[in-house]
Formats: structure tokens, C-alpha cells, sequence
């Protein structure tokens, strides 16, 4: 372990996906010194490939303008089309997803 680093700072983001991007800017957002470091010499990571289009179901925004979206459906629609074969495609992380729609779109909305 070195006794000095050339920098010090109070989140490391490995990556420049939107992910790790969000996680910066929310973070720096809360007055954190941010560092974001891209392994490659491109950013945006497969995000950048991506078609940009994100689906929050039943999230404030729809709310907001009337659409009658609710978590149940979403859950009813993902436990469809994506089978339970492991932790990340749990009934427990698909409920963890319909139900955190609105901190993320919140905090999204906040930074335009
Ligand atoms: C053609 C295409 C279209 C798509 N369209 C959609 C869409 O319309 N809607 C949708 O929701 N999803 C879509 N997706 C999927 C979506 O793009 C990905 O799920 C999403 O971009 C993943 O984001 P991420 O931030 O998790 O990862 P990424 O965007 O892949 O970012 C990961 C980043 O980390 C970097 N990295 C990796 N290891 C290290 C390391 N050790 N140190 C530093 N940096 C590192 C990578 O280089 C990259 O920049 C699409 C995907 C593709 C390929």
C-alpha cells in the first residue's frame, strides 16, 4: 500500500455507462468529490450503443400526467417474460425493481 495517492477522493466510479455516470453525477450532485476512471479509451460502455430508452413502469412522471400504470402489473408483465433462474431474475429483485421506480426517476429528473 503506498503512504501517498496522487488523489484522494470520496467515490470512485469504474465505468462510464449510465449506470456508473448516474452514480456520479448523484453523487457529485451531494457535494462528494467524484472520480470516474473508463477502462477503455471510448466512454459510454454499452450504453452508448443502447436506444436510450429506459422503462420505469408506474413511475411519477406518468403518474403526474394520468397514466394508470401500477407495480402489480409491471410484476405480472416481468414474471411473463423473464423466468426465475437465478438471483438477479428473482421474484425478490423484480419486486425490488417495480417498487424503486421513483427514487431513480426522481433523482434523474432532478439533474435536467
Ligand atoms: C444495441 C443495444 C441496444 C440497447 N437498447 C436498450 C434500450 O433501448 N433500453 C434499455 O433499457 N437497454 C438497452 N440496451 C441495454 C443497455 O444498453 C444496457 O443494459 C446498459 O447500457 C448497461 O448500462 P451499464 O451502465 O450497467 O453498463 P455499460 O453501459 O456497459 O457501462 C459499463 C462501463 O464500465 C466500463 N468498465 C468495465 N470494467 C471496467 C473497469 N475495470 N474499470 C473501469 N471501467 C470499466 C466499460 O468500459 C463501460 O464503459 C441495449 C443494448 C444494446 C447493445
Amino acid at each position: 500500500m503506498p503512504q501517498e495517492w496522487d488523489t484522494t477522493v470520496d467515490l470512485l466510479v469504474a465505468g462510464t455507462g449510465a449506470a456508473a455516470l448516474a452514480a456520479a453525477i448523484a453523487a457529485a450532485d451531494d457535494g462528494a468529490k467524484v472520480l470516474v476512471v473508463e477502462s477503455t479509451d471510448k466512454w459510454g460502455g454499452t450504453t452508448f450503443l443502447s436506444g436510450g430508452g429506459v422503462w420505469f413502469p408506474n413511475n411519477p412522471v406518468m403518474r403526474r400526467q394520468g397514466a394508470t400504470d401500477t407495480a402489480e402489473a409491471a410484476l405480472k408483465y416481468i414474471e411473463a417474460i423473464v423466468e426465475d433462474v437465478d438471483p438477479a431474475s428473482s421474484r425478490a429483485r423484480k419486486e425490488a425493481f417495480v417498487n424503486g421506480v421513483d427514487d431513480p426517476v426522481l433523482t434523474l429528473e432532478s439533474m435536467v
